[in-house]
């Protein structure tokens, strides 16, 4: 087995081969500036310990587990760089010592009561994309991973408020399948949309690639059902309430500590029947930035408002002009967007950007999907060639944005310098409001094989302060996971945190689940 049912995020076919690398590798070479090197020879998985629960699992629980190890390493990783290149390196230390995979609910309470029994860690998995340490049992004696991947699919359409009722553990493509005979979409779409779940995107209050509107999965639950040690939590469906502080937002971005998610009701959408898009070149980073703030306080909402840095637009082909680019599109059901897209494109000329194209699905915007849906792909093959390659993001208000793009920039290109022996960083701005934006960075530089964790981890503990001090969160959309803890532990209020421990112990007052993330292990 060469691993890649672990490591990879596709299905067999999609495992990368010697002759695809060595096609990639100066393309890589080129557009990264990296220096690629030889493929890393893919290390197989090495036996595991047997594990130890499942001789004292209740006959009742046993056909839910798996005790298998390919199941175990895989249900022991999420999807950042380090996990990836530990799994490549075939060293998975921290794995679940099972996974139990739930057909009903009252499958995932009895596992909560044999866990709360035992003491043993739980860990709800929903597609296991957290980039954030979120599923690995890292440091967790004999875990056991929830694997959500059975509790699935559309429950009801309520065709009236048109909205939907979904199981956790639905992927996306699995959902907008089902959404399709009604006429429906979620119109959410995550980068990680063919692997990610209902339930994950709650737990971590995930964001889909519109940059405007109704683009986090908070703008979309209706109500959320899950499973609590101690009770079924279930909010009323509402179109909106001030009854209090809200049950939902109270369950989205509890990351698996407060309960399993095991349905939530989504407002869904018509399918759009008008697409326009534009590709606008600005002189510069910032310039583009200034455009984009106008253009959103002007008070327009474009579906993709994505700005894109000149090296960035290089490696993804949008522009291959030395400069910025604004990939714009507006999208309705209702409406044409002759109006809009209009005032959209003088706004952006008289702030000195130039139009490249624009119309019915620009060409350039296609190029972007296909690049972006496509990245995870493209992704474990940089990292077989040798290319330390990793993204983080924030969210900062726009006075603070010029500085914070610049100090993370240089905080970052010194720490690569100095880990890597140099490596660049581009950025783009992936969501829009009207009082500030989120910048999404990603990294290139030269791994040093065998100590790739190492060095990400240096850069990343840079790029981590420099986002914090200038004025960013340490997460727009990725989560807080086990590897944000120091930062989020600062970011956050005391008392808030306070609170948040005591409703954890309220909930779970034996602290089985997911332990580590989000709080202190209790
Ligand atoms: C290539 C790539 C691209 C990505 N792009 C995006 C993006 O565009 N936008 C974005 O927001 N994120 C993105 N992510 C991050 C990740 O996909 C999201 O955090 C996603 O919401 C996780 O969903 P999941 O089902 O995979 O959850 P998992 O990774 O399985 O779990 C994530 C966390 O949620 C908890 N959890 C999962 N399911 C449940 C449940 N049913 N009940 C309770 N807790 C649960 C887990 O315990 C864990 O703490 C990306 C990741 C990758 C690898």
């Amino acid at each position: 087995m060469s691993g890649y049912e672990v490591w990879g995020w596709g299905p067999a076919e999609e495992e990368p081969t010697a002759a695809g690398l060595d096609a990639l590798a100066p393309f890589v070479q080129q557009t990264t500036g990296v220096a690629v090197q030889a493929p890393r020879p893919v290390a197989p998985l090495a036996a595991l310990p047997p594990s130890r629960r499942l001789a004292s699992l209740p006959s009742s629980l046993r056909d839910l587990a798996s005790a298998a190890d390919v199941d175990r390493a895989r249900h022991g990783i999420g999807r950042s760089y380090r996990d990836l290149v530990r799994a490549q390196r075939g060293e998975l230390v921290d794995v679940p010592d099972l996974v139990l995979r739930p057909r009903t609910e009252q499958d995932v309470v009895d596992v909560l009561d044999w866990a709360q029994a035992q003491g043993a860690p739980v860990i709800p998995f929903g597609g296991g994309t957290s980039v954030v340490g979120g599923v690995e049992p890292i440091g967790l004696v004999d875990a056991v991973s929830l694997d959500l991947g059975r509790l699935a699919g559309l429950v009801e359409v309520d065709p009236t408020s048109r909205a939907v009722r979904l199981l956790g553990g639905t992927t996306g493509p699995a959902a907008e399948e089902a959404l399709r005979p009604h006429g429906l979409t979620l119109r959410f779409y995550p980068q990680s949309f063919e692997r990610s779940t209902v339930g994950g995107w709650v737990a971590t209050r995930a964001a889909g690639h519109f940059s405007t509107g109704q683009t986090h999965i908070d703008d979309l639950v209706e109500s959320v059902r899950a499973v609590t040690p101690t009770g079924v939590w279930e909010s009323r469906r509402l179109p909106g309430s001030g009854a209090g502080p809200s049950p939902d937002r109270m369950l989205l971005g509890s990351e698996g500590t407060l309960g399993v998610i095991t349905e939530t009701w989504l407002r869904a959408q018509p399918r759009p029947t008008h697409r326009w898009a534009a590709t606008v070149a600005a002189p510069t980073f910032e310039a583009g930035a200034a455009a984009v703030r106008l253009l959103i306080q002007s008070g327009l909402s474009p579906a993709t408002c994505r700005l894109v840095d000149p090296g960035e637009s290089a490696l993804t082909g949008t522009l291959t002009t030395g400069e910025a680019a604004l990939v714009l599109g507006f999208e309705s059901f209702g409406p044409s967007l002759d109006a809009e897209s209009a005032y959209a494109l003088e706004l952006c000329q008289d702030a000195g950007l130039r139009v490249v194209e624009s119309g019915p699905r620009g060409a350039s915007g296609e190029a972007w999907r296909s690049t972006f849906v496509r990245a995870p792909y493209l992704r474990e093959q940089l990292l077989l060639l040798g290319v330390l390659v990793e993204t983080f993001e924030t969210a900062v208000t726009w006075d603070r944005l010029d500085g914070l793009v610049a100090q993370v920039r240089a905080a970052v290109t010194d720490a690569l310098l100095q880990v890597c022996g140099g490596g660049r960083v581009t950025c783009r701005l992936t969501h829009v409001y009207p009082d500030g934006a989120a910048p999404y960075f990603t990294v290139f530089a030269p791994a040093r094989r065998g100590s790739e964790v190492a060095q990400w981890d240096e850069v990343k503990q840079a790029a981590a302060e420099a986002l914090l001090a200038g004025g960013g969160t340490i997460t727009h959309h990725h989560a807080v996971g086990r590897d944000h803890r120091p930062w989020y532990d600062r970011q956050r209020p005391d008392p808030f945190a306070r609170a948040l421990a005591a409703a954890k112990r309220e909930l779970d007052p034996a602290g089985v689940l997911n332990p580590g993330v989000l709080l202190p292990s209790m």
